[in-house]
């Protein structure tokens, strides 16, 4: 163990918000000696495109963040297929690694990153581990492998991840039926509106897809699967993906006695949690928003890297703060939905239409809380700006 004056920064999680981080604070010019601590199998890389061109086959290989140079180049030891199992914010240490690869090591400051994992059904057979989920690469490789252009492939769960891989192994020719407890996919989140133009889109695409469907349990047999629903009805599939949404990984946190709130760490503007020298960032984040003037806690990539880069400033000395509308995007069948809001909630809706495409607003309290384009992505910026200032709804 090093002593504290010149130990190093220690960034657990090799994801979108980790690698932001170091890349960010050697920007901003911070010397220290930096580690990652990455339990990923590869160095960090894009994971958005995962349920999108990677499984629908449109490309062989997630791109990287950084090239293979990089971490050498910038002094940045990135240690991977390493678990961190203990933190502690006193010591100011954390233990990764397992049996005779264990390691502590002290930190001047610890960044956690460690994102989510794809969540499990609570039904009997829903931790079988023939069940397919998406969250890494590894994850993709496995189902490509597995599947192997044979099906029908059942989806579990119509979020925009269930949607999206619902749409690439389509793509790819594969029978699909998706079964979800929503009457159309993201009903309550976006609308009846948005739901129903998504529906109509897995439906021209071919997909089967059975909404307001509980699922009871999970059933492998020697020549197949099925899902059992509470109706009674049994989805025969060959593959059964579940994409049940994500859930923190926050086990590490609440190793060092920090506060699971809302499925995050409740963390400042500049992403320092209540624990001296710890910073938490990306998924995990519940992060006050200087500009929303309350905490959020989202799942976006862009966010995450957003988060990485200003826990990497501060920690560099400079200053940096969350103030931006979180924002995300997502490709169905083709089709792309770019969406910013506050995303905690709306309670009036209406959507604008034109040739080109449609934008439709979110309100809630008579102000603009959202907005949500397909085709219409010259109104990002003015939503985005209209988010802001708290315009009210609806916009003019
Ligand atoms: C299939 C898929 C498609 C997506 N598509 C979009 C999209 O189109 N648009 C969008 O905005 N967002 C999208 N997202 C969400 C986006 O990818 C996440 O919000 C983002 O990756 C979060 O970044 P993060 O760094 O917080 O966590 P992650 O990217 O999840 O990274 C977490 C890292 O922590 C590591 N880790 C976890 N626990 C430990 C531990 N104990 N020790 C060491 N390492 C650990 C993991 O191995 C991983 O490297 C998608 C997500 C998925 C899974």
């Amino acid at each position: 163990m090093s002593s504290e004056a010149s130990a190093p920064i220690v960034i657990v999680g090799g994801g979108a918000a980790g690698f932001a981080c170091a890349e960010a604070f050697r920007e901003a010019g911070g010397t220290d000696p930096l580690i990652i601590i990455s339990a990923d199998d590869r160095a960090p890389y894009f994971r958005p495109d995962l349920s999108k061109e990677l499984l629908a086959g449109d490309k062989p290989a997630a791109d990287e963040l950084a090239d293979d140079d990089w971490f050498a180049d910038n002094d940045v030891d990135l240690r991977l297929q390493s678990r961190a199992s203990r933190l502690d914010a006193e010591a100011h240490t954390i233990t990764a690694g397992a049996g005779a690869d264990e390691q502590t090591v002290q930190w001047s400051r610890c960044v956690l990153a460690t994102g989510s994992s794809a969540a499990r059904l609570p039904v009997p057979g829903g931790d079988d581990p023939r069940l397919l989920t998406i969250r890494s690469a590894a994850d993709v490789e496995r189902i490509i492998a597995q599947v192997n252009g044979t099906g029908p492939v059942a989806v579990v769960g119509s979020g925009f991840i269930g949607c999206e891989a619902a749409s690439s192994l389509r793509a790819r020719g594969i029978d699909v039926t998706m079964v979800s407890l929503e009457i159309q996919p993201q009903r309550d989140r976006l609308s009846e509106f948005v739901s129903a133009m998504i529906a109509g889109w897995l439906a021209d695409a071919g997909i089967d897809f059975r909404g307001s469907r509980s699922v009871e349990g999970i059933e492998f047999t020697d020549d197949g699967a099925a899902v059992l629903l509470a109706n009674g009805e049994r989805v025969e599939a060959a593959h059964i993906l579940v994409a049940a949404g994500a859930r923190t990984t926050t086990e590490l946190a609440a190793s060092a006695g920090l506060r699971v709130t809302n499925g995050g760490i409740h963390v400042d503007s500049s992403m320092r949690s209540t624990a001296d020298g710890v910073f938490v960032v990306g998924d995990l984040a519940f992060a006050d928003n200087v500009a929303a003037g309350r905490p959020l806690r989202v799942e976006h990539w862009d966010d995450a890297q957003s988060m990485g880069v200003i826990a990497g400033k501060v920690m560099a000395g400079k200053r940096a703060e969350w103030d931006g509308v979180p924002g995300f995007w997502s490709t169905i069948t083709g089709e792309t939905l770019q969406y910013v809001a506050w995303g905690d909630g709306w309670d009036e809706v209406t959507a604008r239409r034109s040739d080109s495409g449609i934008s439709v607003w979110y309100g809630k309290n008579g102000t603009i809380v959202g907005l949500l384009t397909h085709r219409h992505d010259d109104d990002q910026e003015r939503g985005k700006k209209l988010i802001l200032s708290g315009a009210s709804f609806p916009p003019k």
